[in-house]
């Protein structure tokens, strides 16, 4: 009977095989007490088997370098190397085998849980994730303490791939993937940033996680499907359904290498304008597809991402690190870190405890910053700090009224004195730049121009300001109307305001990854597009296919227009 699960997509695409079920019985180790005659033969094993490891990964890390790609491979296999080094793992089994007289495997699995708790209290989630290595490495050592080397099934003969379905998988077990035909993979576990995730991205393998109990709903060699990019597994498909996925794999095939190929090209226009293509990202674990993308930089951190859904804010020392990270992965690329934009959906934990009555038109990014300028002045000093390591630009999130920049560049000054007086490094000329999402502020662009050195469109909030519709509130959805002649009027103003001024403008919002609008964006005098990494590409491919020159007047008399349905008509033409 076919049936389907739906998880967490991490790497796109489909893959259709059979499946192979990789067992997790590995850590139920049996527990016995050594013979005191025997604890010197038992600390030799633990020694060899350590060794063996030890060699594993170093072949490892040579097979990944030999592999060009796999880069972040070879981190992580450090990584696990540096885990077999630490005498929290190792020591303290040894340690067990002597006082306890523990069998070695059962010494390791104790270890194992004390670390694995100490992991998880760690706050930050990618750190805490990375329990998922220590489990890895113990479990390699438990195999080869029980004699059974992993083992990846022989490539079929069938045409079809394999799928590995495991609880969870480490970045070293997926090395060997393309060579054994491996198609894609499912894990019960596993989060967007786990290892995994992130080389299943790298090597282009689909894969879906956290599909909880899919090991126990599936059985060897069964057929199976895996769309990477909706997160399904469709689980003993029938004929017509195979069918109708070979056809959407083929699809998506070509359009990707076709797409990959224009990685280096330029994102020039057919009559020789430049354009540049940003990546909008929300914290350093972004970066790897930044650059995947061969971006141009990043033009929009939302920083949030860093304050909501823990219990107590990031101090100076924890922001520094990860602006810090993000600016030293991307050498002479601008980084643009926009300032906390908290409040509205994206509320604190229990912060404000108050309940407003209209959340978006409420306390919100840049007003949130300013009615608490202790977090705010914090967050300008760990940026200021940060910005020694590369070409960093702030950005002020929502502003409405001149006396918000310049509360904003007061605080500014202020964390530079500061930072002067405690003879702290910091770049003196970070350019600073607002967004432009309240229609007042692209109704009034000359306060914003004379006060600031760049300018940001942010379209997800100037829609939903300009046309009154709360972002979030699926009722009015249907409303959401990025063409509605108001807005594009807003955003033609913007970029033709900068362009007059000579400030560079850009537009980060949803509409700039979307290709239905890039042609439209380009005829308005666009250059700067920021996005999620994964729509570098296909809006490049709408830059290389542009003729500005031939676009401009079309797009003049579509700014003419006032009714909805004409200029969807003509922007589907352009
Ligand atoms: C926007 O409003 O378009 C924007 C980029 O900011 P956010 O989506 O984070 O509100
Ligand atoms: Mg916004």
């Amino acid at each position: 009977m076919t049936f389907s699960l739906h998880g967490l997509p991490v790497s796109q695409g489909i893959a259709i095989g059979h499946v192979h079920l990789v067992s997790h019985a590995l850590l139920e180790v049996n527990h016995y007490h050594v013979p005191s005659k025997h604890l010197a033969d038992e600390l030799e094993r633990l020694a060899e088997a350590v060794a063996c490891v030890r060699g594993e990964l170093v072949g490892l890390k040579a097979a990944a370098k030999a592999g060009q790609s796999h880069s972040e491979v070879g981190a992580f296999v450090d990584l696990q190397l540096m885990m077999l080094a630490d005498p929290m793992l190792i020591e303290a089994a040894r340690g067990l085998i002597e006082s306890r007289r523990c069998n070695a495997e059962w010494a390791l699995v104790q270890q194992l849980d004390l670390v694995v708790e100490q992991f998880r209290q760690i706050e930050d989630p990618y750190l805490r994730e990375r329990q998922a290595d220590v489990v890895q490495v113990v479990e390699r050592l438990v195999k080869v303490l029980l004699g059974h080397p992993g083992h990846l099934p022989p490539k079929r003969r069938d045409g079809l791939g394999t799928v590995i379905v495991a609880h969870d998988l480490s970045p070293a077990d997926t090395i060997g993937f393309r060579d054994h035909n491996i198609a894609g993979f499912v894990t019960d576990v596993g989060g967007p940033t786990s290892h995994t995730a992130i080389v299943a991205r790298s090597l282009a393998i689909p894969a879906v996680v956290g599909l909880h109990h899919i090991r126990d709903l599936v059985e060897d060699n069964e057929l199976i499907i895996i769309d990477g990019t909706r997160g399904i597994a469709i689980i003993a498909p029938d004929e017509t359904i195979v069918q109708e996925y070979r056809l959407r794999r083929a699809e998506l095939e070509l359009e990707r290498s076709k797409l990959n190929r224009l990685k280096d090209t330029p994102a020039t226009t057919l009559d020789g304008e430049d354009v540049s293509l940003f990546a909008n990202i929300e914290g350093p674990k972004d970066v790897g597809q930044v650059k995947a993308a061969n971006a141009d930089g990043v033009g929009l951190y939302r920083t949030e991402f860093l304050f909501i859904g823990r219990d107590t804010l990031p101090d100076e020392d924890e922001q520094y690190e990860a602006y810090r990270a993000v600016l030293k992965a991307m050498p002479g690329k601008t980084v643009t870190i926009r300032t906390f934009d908290v409040g509205a959906d994206k509320a604190l934990n229990g912060h404000h405890g108050r309940t407003e009555p209209n959340p978006a038109l409420g306390l919100r990014a840049v007003r949130y910053s300013l009615a608490e300028p202790k977090m705010f002045l914090t967050q300008l000093r760990a940026l200021l700090r940060a910005s020694v390591h590369g070409k960093l630009q702030i950005m002020v999130p929502m502003l409405a009224h001149a006396h918000e920049i310049d509360q904003s560049l007061a605080l500014i000054d202020k964390a530079k004195a500061e930072l002067r007086a405690e003879k702290v490094k910091f770049s003196d000329s970070v350019p600073v730049g607002g967004m432009i999402e309240i229609p007042a502020a692209a109704l009034s662009l000359g306060m914003f121009i004379r006060r600031l050195s760049f300018l940001s469109i942010g379209t997800n909030d100037l829609i939903q300001y300009t046309l009154a519709i709360d972002r979030s509130d699926e009722a009015v959805v249907h409303l959401y109307d990025p063409l509605h002649p108001a807005v594009l009027k807003l955003i033609s103003n913007t970029i033709q305001a900068g362009a007059r001024a000579g400030l560079p403008v850009s537009v980060c919002g949803e509409m700039a990854g979307d290709p239905a609008y890039t042609q439209l964006f380009l005829g308005m005098g666009l250059r700067n597009f920021s996005m999620h990494p994964a729509h570098i590409l296909e809006i490049k491919q709408q830059v290389l296919r542009a003729d500005v020159g031939e676009l401009a007047p079309k797009v003049q008399r579509i700014l003419k227009m006032d009714e909805q349905a004409r200029v969807r008509d003509a922007v589907e033409r352009l």
